[in-house]
């Protein structure tokens, strides 16, 4: 058996890899030095291909780019009319935001627990957490694989509640044929650099509602319009009048930004196809290793991973996880924890919520780390990854 690094043997890898990098190619940079020397670096028609290039990918009918992810959230619990007193569902094995965007409006996050083998959010549980002031559920596509779309449209329908789907993890994910994008009332986007498409900063909202359409418009640009449908006097005294017709926020994408995430959108299926590739590697090489599970794969879905997720399993395993996650560190596989429970944070409990609420989530966190997966890998560094999870797993295996 090899000693392992941590242990002073030689590591797998001496330059260390990280679990996700953004991918940047000349044309990029090319497309970003077009706007630059265009008229606009703000509000222009980068901005409008940016949102066309996503409407066209996801064949939804309206697209709004904002400033981030967050900030798509927080506008579609805004377009979606929730506020004081109101309660959203959503998980807690996810990125803060998704459950701070309600709070951002005074309404109250409830966390419903996952599923034990795709960690994505468990329908029943939904259903169990509505109440009389559940106004909307907020899914997360956790490490891209899509939530189980039909059974909460049916709830929500049932329950009178507007579906929120987080896609930041999921862009390039279709369920039952559908993209991600045109399935929920509203969906968001991020294109922060760890994701699959990115624009420095960035985000999106997709709805096929005109209603929430114009909300949406409004609420990422300060509820200021020029729309006449939308003005209380569509014959302004001259062609300066605009009119504030809600309170919104300047969470506007620029051109320069645009200009990237169009770039960026034209290679999301050569992206996907390698993200894909080596999910199927790491299934084949881990399948049969007793010491980590790995996520069920979603019935129905062509998922475009974001993450690729193990977990450790204690039965077979004479190691904590931090062991597990330090051994890989040291043989050069730089992991990362995704996530640890919304609820967990000094902020969340600062407002009462307590450990304890979501058994399934909080035990498959006791266990998972985020490995390596981003499309500049190359074969040998998924080789590398395989083989030092396989080395660790040998070291400790009971
Ligand atoms: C990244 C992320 C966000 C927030 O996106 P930003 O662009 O960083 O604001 C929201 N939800 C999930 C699940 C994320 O992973």
């Amino acid at each position: 058996m090899d000693t392992l690094a941590i242990k002073g043997g030689t590591p797998v890898r001496t330059n260390k890899i990280g679990y996700g990098h953004q991918w940047i190619d000349e044309d990029d940079i090319e497309a970003v030095a077009e706007v630059l020397r265009s008229e606009t670096v703000t509000c222009g028609p980068f901005v409008t291909a940016a949102e066309k290039a996503l409407t066209d990918y996801t064949g939804a009918k309206y697209a709004v780019a904002v400033s981030n992810g967050t900030a798509a959230l927080h506008c579609a619990i805004m377009a979606a009319g929730i506020g004081e007193g109101d309660e959203v569902i959503t998980t807690p094995l996810t990125f803060a935001a998704s459950a701070n965007c309600a709070l951002y409006c005074g309404a109250r996050p409830v966390f419903a627990d996952v599923d034990k083998e795709t960690y994505n959010i468990d329908p029943d549980s939904i259903e169990v957490h509505i109440t009389p002031r559940t106004k909307a559920v907020v899914a997360v596509d956790f490490t891209g694989q899509p939530v189980l779309a039909d059974r909460i449209r049916q709830i929500c329908d049932k329950h009178n509640l507007i579906f929120i789907e987080d896609a930041a993890h999921s862009i390039g994910t279709f369920y039952n044929g559908k993209a991600v994008g045109n399935i929920a009332d509203m969906t968001t986007f991020s294109f922060h650099p760890v994701k699959t498409v990115t624009c420095g900063e960035g985000g999106a909202i997709l709805t096929n509602n005109k209603e929430f359409y114009d909300k949406l418009v409004l609420a990422h640009t300060h509820g200021i319009t020029k729309n006449p449908e939308l003005m209380e006097n569509p014959s302004p005294e001259g062609p300066w009048v605009y009119e504030q017709i809600s309170l919104g926020f300047n969470y506007r994408l620029t051109d320069i930004q645009s200009g990237l995430l169009v770039s960026q959108m034209k290679k999301l299926n050569a992206f996907k196809a390698r993200r894909q590739e080596i999910v199927r590697k790491y299934n084949e090489a881990f399948k049969d290793m007793d010491e980590i599970f790995i996520q069920k794969e979603v019935p129905g879905a062509d998922s475009c991973r974001h993450l690729y997720i193990i977990r450790i399993n204690k039965e077979k395993l004479n190691c904590t996880r931090r062991e597990f996650f330090d051994a890989l560190a040291a043989e050069g596989i730089c992991c990362q924890v995704h996530y640890i429970p919304v609820y967990y944070f000094p902020y969340y409990k600062s407002l009462g919520y307590e450990k304890g609420l979501c058994p399934v989530a909080e035990e498959i966190y006791e266990g998972i780390m985020s490995i390596p997966l981003f499309p500049k890998m190359s074969d040998s560094d998924v080789d590398d990854v395989i083989k030092a999870i396989g080395k660790v797993a040998e070291y400790y295996r009971k």
